[in-house]
């Protein structure tokens, strides 16, 4: 069975960052077939289903390389009380949520994603093996991480840190299982990565079995890193140097990690991340809501690869690209640097780079995965049409997405999205989120919560 979008703008994303006009691209099984010139396309493929691409631009699909799903559940509220948060309750909301409100909320980040262009996600969360089917069943392409720590973390809250190896064995147990479960599975649309949660949470000897055990499986590991002031102030207190040299003398630098956030690293923080070749999520979006900024240019200078991810509360990968393009020109001071391009080179290609993908998604090139969005550009705020990437980087909203396709099948198909039931799922997460905000509230009463809570919409 073979597509072709014919008469479109097609954003290759290749190496050259080629835009064709009245382009074609052909669709055969699961992979990109051909791109070029609309009369070539549909001349090599004269039986092919043809899809009239007058209009509208196709793009490589979003990658997105850094969210956590179930966080969907604590927006608009903890976007706004910094990180680590203000709030004093003694445990989150997310701990509260049923299997079934996990599963929900899961499925709702996955729904943002299409509709924000994404076709590819690496999720870390705790016991992701309990929503990992409804994610799977959205046709998206998945990273699936089970998020572990070893730090004792009753004791955390009074600022001692004992670690304790059995925890670290449990957590590794559950990520064995999870990758044995599921990486490889539905023809390798899902994968599987390793995630120790942060510097200050992990032991040694947790950083070391994650490797080891990543090499074994052939995987690769990711870790949030100087995310917080608290976190760097922890680690010198407890290890003695920067989060980045605890975790490289602890021999957990290296190709296969997805280091996420980099916010406050220093210039020799800088310089080892780039000689071990380390992978970088720059989660912008978030990171300007916590009034910080990646030295993203610094880290690519240094030989660093860079991807995006969207973090919490939101997985709208159109708005983090411009977040991403914002926060580097205002941290620079620069006004031409970095370019719509190099963002969307980020989110797409450096993504896929960072993953460990480069050769199944990230770019519209012959022989790789067809992982793509359809943008509609007759819209008021995209015309005219004179740079299809700068107008969508500066202007597109994810509205403009009129259909998504991943690994070869059509997730979305103009304005539906044709593997989740949206009323259903959008109906149930109002639900869940109202349900276990309140929980929270009702279980700890005298925690100062400036927020009153109204009841669910519908
Ligand atoms: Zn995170």
């Amino acid at each position: 069975m073979t597509t072709v979008i014919v008469n479109a703008t097609v954003v290759t994303g290749d190496a050259g960052r080629t835009v064709r006009h009245d382009a074609g691209i052909a669709i055969s099984g699961d992979r990109v077939t051909a791109v070029g010139p609309t009369d070539e396309v549909r001349q090599a493929y004269p039986d092919a289903e043809v899809v009239d691409g007058r209009g509208k631009a196709v793009f490589p699909g979003l990658v997105n390389c850094h969210t956590h799903l179930l966080a969907t559940g604590d927006r608009g509220i903890l976007e706004d009380f910094g990180f680590p948060t203000r709030l004093t309750f003694p445990v989150s909301a997310r701990s509260l949520l049923s299997a079934e409100e996990r599963q929900t909320l899961a499925v709702l980040g996955v729904l943002e994603s299409i509709r924000s262009g994404v076709t590819c996600l690496l999720e870390i969360s705790s016991n992701v093996a309990g929503y990992a089917a409804d994610l799977a069943a959205t046709g998206l392409r998945l990273i699936l991480s089970e998020n572990i720590n070893d730090v004792d973390e009753s004791r955390l809250r009074q600022g001692e840190f004992h670690f304790d190896d059995g925890r670290a064995d449990a957590g590794l147990q559950r990520s064995a299982e999870l990758v044995e479960s599921w990486h490889g599975k539905h023809d390798g649309r899902v994968h599987c990565f390793l995630a120790p949660h942060a510097p200050e949470t992990c032991s040694p000897y947790l950083l070391r079995r994650t490797r080891e055990m990543a090499e074994q499986y052939g995987i690769g590991y990711t870790i949030h890193l100087s995310q917080s002031r608290e976190e760097i102030e922890a680690v010198m207190r407890v290890r003695g140097v920067s989060p980045t040299h605890y975790l490289f003398a602890n021999d957990f630098l290296g190709p296969d990690l997805v280091a996420a956030h980099c916010r406050y690293v220093d210039s020799a923080e800088i310089a080892l991340l780039g000689q071990c070749e380390v992978k970088i999520t720059n989660n912008a979006a978030i990171a300007a809501r916590r009034g910080a900024a990646a030295p993203v240019r610094e880290l690519q200078a240094a030989g660093c690869v860079i991807g995006m991810g969207s973090d919490n509360m939101a997985e709208d990968m159109v708005e983090v690209m411009r977040a991403g393009l914002f926060l580097e020109r205002v941290r620079r001071n620069d006004e031409v640097y970095p370019q719509p391009e190099d963002v969307l080179e980020w989110a797409t290609v450096g993504g896929a780079r960072a993953l460990g993908m480069e050769d199944i998604t990230g770019s519209l090139e012959v022989g790789k995965k067809a992982d793509l969005f359809v943008v509609d550009l007759l819209r008021p705020h995209l015309v005219p049409s004179l740079r299809a990437v700068s107008s969508f980087v500066h202007n597109g909203q994810p509205a403009d997405i009129t259909s998504v396709m991943v690994d070869g099948e059509w997730v979305m198909r103009d304005g539906r999205v044709l593997t989740i039931d949206e009323e259903d799922v959008v109906r149930r997460a109002e639900a869940a989120g109202h349900a276990v905000w309140s929980r929270l509230l009702e279980r700890y009463p005298n925690v100062p919560f400036p927020i009153n809570i109204p009841p669910p919409i519908v």
